[in-house]
């Protein structure tokens, strides 16, 4: 796992005052791909920084500002070149390339740079106003975890089954596989058609999904791929992990809860999955660790399950929000409103024990994967990472500042997640935003 390094200086600044007090200074330095807006060209691996983009493809053509002292030169460049390629290349390359790479960046651009790597650098950087932002990377592989268990209870509950959580949860971060192919960042997704069953109904019927929500989750982006065959054990699941980023999984609950039982999610979950566009390494993550313990009442995992590096600092304090803006707040030029704040840390599984459950029969990642991490809920009623909790299943319908009430999304609704990470002592660095909104269904 990281340690702290002068990456994580908090007295150091930027020559670039926008990354001074954003949610991208030089302490954070995600990764995501861009192009000039307007034209269709290939996505390039980015930084984000401040309000601007560090361009790597056209940075890999430079050279003065890995030749400084304190960076890697060699093992830099060689990331700075993969990176430039295809982000997969860069997180193929492990942990040393990460950190030699995130170095030089962080080097070249505190205020005490020189003016020759400065001008190297403004050279790379494009207005994120100027630029689209696409995927932060080619996704090939996504599953969904399901790892809290206020949560997992807050469902149970609004569901009326009383709030009883299936006993393989507490031995183990259980998921399904889902769909690569619907995630996106800035989705405008169509409600989805699908069947579901009324209450009191014995026949199912077609149409338009009329229990619409969201679901707060994070993204762990898998670097390092393992060999099939090759389970990754607890003291090396966080090298092969990336980054993390925000997550929304979508989820139409009539659908979901009529096909849901044998099988799992299907097409209640796989019209659409968004993302934010900006990866945040493990190691900007660094300052933000918490000791993972597990309280008496529950059982302690399994040996293959735990370690040292995870009872020291394997959890993660990141808050984490959801905003939701109508079509008539949009009307009106209002902003989104914040309905619910958590935090990552109440999780009942760790990012490592989901890595190391994932491999354990063999199964192999790869090199861009996406695991989602499922809802994020806290143990109070407004930390709900869902509506279904926050407006009891429709029963409590969830009343806007305007007066409107929500029991769970209409057409027109835009729904923003953002992550942020503060510690005394520390820089703050955010994960940006997860935008995504709701249009009316599609018919077949
Ligand atoms: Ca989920």
């Amino acid at each position: 796992m990281n340690s702290l390094n002068l990456t994580h200086d908090p007295k150091a600044r930027s020559w670039l005052a926008s990354a001074n007090g954003s949610d991208f200074p030089i302490q954070n330095l995600p990764y995501g791909r861009c192009r000039r807006l307007g034209r269709q060209e290939a996505w390039r691996c980015c930084v984000a920084i401040g309000d601007q983009v560090l361009d790597l493809t056209l940075l890999a053509t430079q050279s003065a500002w890995l030749s400084v002292p304190g960076v890697n030169t060699a093992l830099a460049a060689a990331a700075v070149q993969a990176a430039s390629r295809d982000l997969r290349d860069l997180m193929r390359m492990g942990t040393d390339a990460w950190h030699a790479l995130r170095v030089a960046m962080f080097l070249a651009l505190r205020e005490d740079a020189s003016s020759d790597v400065q001008q190297q650098l403004k050279t790379a950087l494009l207005a994120q106003s100027e630029a689209e932002i696409g995927m932060p990377v080619q996704v090939g592989e996504y599953t969904d975890f399901y790892t809290s268990l206020h949560h997992a209870r807050n469902v149970g509950m609004a569901i009326g089954n009383g709030g009883q959580v299936a006993p393989n949860f507490f031995w183990m971060p259980i998921a399904y596989h889902g769909r690569a192919s619907s995630l996106g960042v800035q989705q405008r997704l169509h409600r989805p058609m699908g069947q579901a069953i009324a209450p009191g109904q014995e026949q199912p019927t077609y149409g338009p999904s009329q229990r619409l929500d969201y679901e707060l989750e994070m993204a762990i982006y898998i670097g390092q791929d393992n060999d099939w065959g090759s389970p990754v054990a607890m003291d090396r699941a966080e090298s092969h992990i990336f980054g993390m980023g925000l997550l929304n999984d979508w989820s139409a609950r009539d659908i979901q809860f009529w096909e849901m039982a044998p099988l799992g999610p299907f097409q209640g979950k796989n019209f659409a999955t968004s993302l934010s566009p900006w990866i945040v390494t493990m190691e900007a993550l660094a300052p933000f660790r918490l000791p993972f313990s597990r309280a008496d009442e529950h059982p302690q995992p399994l040996p293959y399950l735990d370690g040292q590096d995870l009872r020291s600092h394997g959890g993660l304090d990141i808050g984490l929000s959801v905003s939701l803006q109508t079509a008539k707040m949009r009307e009106l030029g209002s902003p989104a409103q914040e309905i619910s704040k958590t935090n990552f840390k109440y999780q009942h599984w760790c990012v490592s024990q989901m890595v190391v459950q994932h491999t354990a029969g063999g199964c192999n990642l790869h090199a861009g994967d996406v695991l989602g991490t499922g809802t994020v809920s806290g143990p109070t009623a407004p930390e709900a990472g869902a509506i279904i909790e926050l407006a009891k299943a429709g029963k409590e319908p969830i009343t806007l500042g305007n007066g409107e009430q929500r029991s769970f999304l209409l057409d027109g609704d835009a729904i923003v997640l953002r992550g942020v990470c503060e510690r005394e002592g520390h820089v703050r660095i955010g994960f940006g935003e997860c935008v995504g909104e709701v249009l009316p269904a599609e018919t077949n």
